[in-house]
């Protein structure tokens, strides 16, 4: 997708602070964090939302990679949050699938 934010992080195209990086899907950080730790997780071709993934190993990846970052960033026994906004309603605004990790304070009930 030409004009989309998070396949041009996933080409290069514009800089983001990459943590990690699989063959299909990378991590990046948040420009605008919500937590002290918060990472974004993406695959790197285009998917516009969670109604648009079609590959459930895809799904399924992206959450195990999401996980592994939380143990990465040290919140995995404290805990953490993941997170994935749908469409106007779920708060969307980046159309690309990503998931958001959020962790390193006490998260509230429920969300806004
Ligand atoms: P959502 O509202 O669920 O679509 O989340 C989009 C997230 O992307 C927001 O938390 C933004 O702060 C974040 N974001 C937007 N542009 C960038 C960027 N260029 N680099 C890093 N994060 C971004
Ligand atoms: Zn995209």
């Amino acid at each position: 997708m030409t004009n989309c934010v998070f396949c041009k992080i996933a080409s290069g195209e514009i800089p983001a602070t990459i943590v990690k990086r699989e063959d299909n899907m990378l991590a990046f950080r948040d420009l605008n964090p919500q937590a002290p730790t918060h990472l974004l997780v993406i695959p790197t071709t285009h998917v516009g939302s969670l109604n648009d993934a079609k590959d459930p190993d895809l799904l399924g990846g992206l959450l195990a990679f999401a996980r592994d970052l939380a143990r990465d960033a040290g919140i995995e026994k404290k805990g953490y949050r993941v997170v994935v906004n749908t469409n106007p309603d779920g708060g969307q605004t980046v159309f690309h699938l990503h998931l958001h990790v959020l962790g390193g304070r006490s998260m509230r009930w429920p969300p806004g």
